[in-house]
């Protein structure tokens, strides 16, 4: 690596195949446990696959998840990667009030902490449900004492999304060290598309995001990207239940996935996200309201 060189941060959001947003009229809460587990071995493949390119990555995790896959947390920090928050049970913030959002954190670093041995800096919003009109959720992961967050969208886009907010790293709390990290987008004949991963990843050539993260890259800023463990498993049941968008949004490109993420993973510096706040927070916007 030379000094020109950005390195990005990459992170999987680790749920499973049955809590993803695009489901949830589809699946009620109250049968997840009696549905298959898959995550567990989608992460084993995940570790194998970032140990093959030699990468470190954050993995955004569910409370609900450690609870039931102890031995993937270990090896997660046992091989050298991040483990962060991605909520208890991947209810989006602005569901939540600020009482109910501060216990959602509690819950899901405890048991956290408790499955990695490790202390929880990094937090990412289920669906990226932190926007204009929760921004006081930021107020609660600064009093909570976390580094970062990975939870804005600054886009448009039809589950969600801050159109309005940075594209890049913000101090959203004044007097406080917490730095946002939005996730990627990049610009086309002025305007922003989202181009961080999830479906666009999954469904776009891979052209697309390279060009993408290029362009970020070369503006002298850091891409962060993402993708989820259901993303690399062609074998996941079916959900006969849900809309035919959904539905489409979700199956595409399923078996593509690993080969595309080994081509993103070679093409580009890759790096852990407490690092990539670490380097940010000095250079963020300081946008407090
Ligand atoms: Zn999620």
């Amino acid at each position: 690596m030379n000094e020109t060189t950005v390195v990005n941060g990459l992170s999987v959001d680790v749920e499973d195949w049955f809590q993803v947003g695009a489901f949830e009229n589809t699946i009620a809460r109250s049968d997840w446990d009696a549905l298959e587990l898959r995550v567990g071995d989608n992460v084993a493949r995940i570790l194998d696959l970032f140990d093959e390119a030699g990468v470190k990555a954050t993995f955004f995790t569910l409370g609900w998840v450690a609870e039931r896959n102890p031995a993937a947390m270990r090896a997660i920090v046992d091989r050298g990667h991040e483990l962060a928050s991605h909520g208890y049970d991947h209810t989006r913030v602005f569901m939540l009030s600020r009482d109910e959002f501060a216990a959602d954190l509690m819950r899901a670093r405890a048991i956290l902490e408790d499955a990695g041995g490790q202390a929880i800096t990094g937090y990412r919003a289920p669906s990226f449900s932190i926007d204009s009109r929760n921004a006081w959720a930021h107020d609660v992961l600064a009093e909570h004492g976390y580094a970062y967050s990975s939870s804005v969208a600054p886009v448009v886009h039809d589950h969600y999304g801050w159109p309005e907010a940075p594209r890049f790293a913000f101090a959203p709390v004044s007097g406080s060290d917490l730095v946002e990290i939005p996730v990627t987008t990049a610009m086309l004949r002025g305007k922003r598309l989202a181009a961080g991963g999830g479906g666009f990843f999954r469904v776009l050539p891979y052209g697309f995001s390279r060009w993408a993260i290029r362009q970020v890259n070369r503006e002298g800023h850091p891409a962060v990207f993402y993708f989820h463990p259901w993303e690399i498993d062609p074998g996941q049941p079916r959900v006969a239940g849900a809309p035919l968008r959904s539905r489409l949004r979700h199956y595409t490109n399923l078996s593509k996935m690993a080969g595309k993420l080994s081509g993103l993973l070679g093409d580009f510096e890759w790096g852990r996200m407490d690092a990539l706040a670490a380097r940010e927070q000095p250079r963020s916007l300081d946008w407090a309201a």
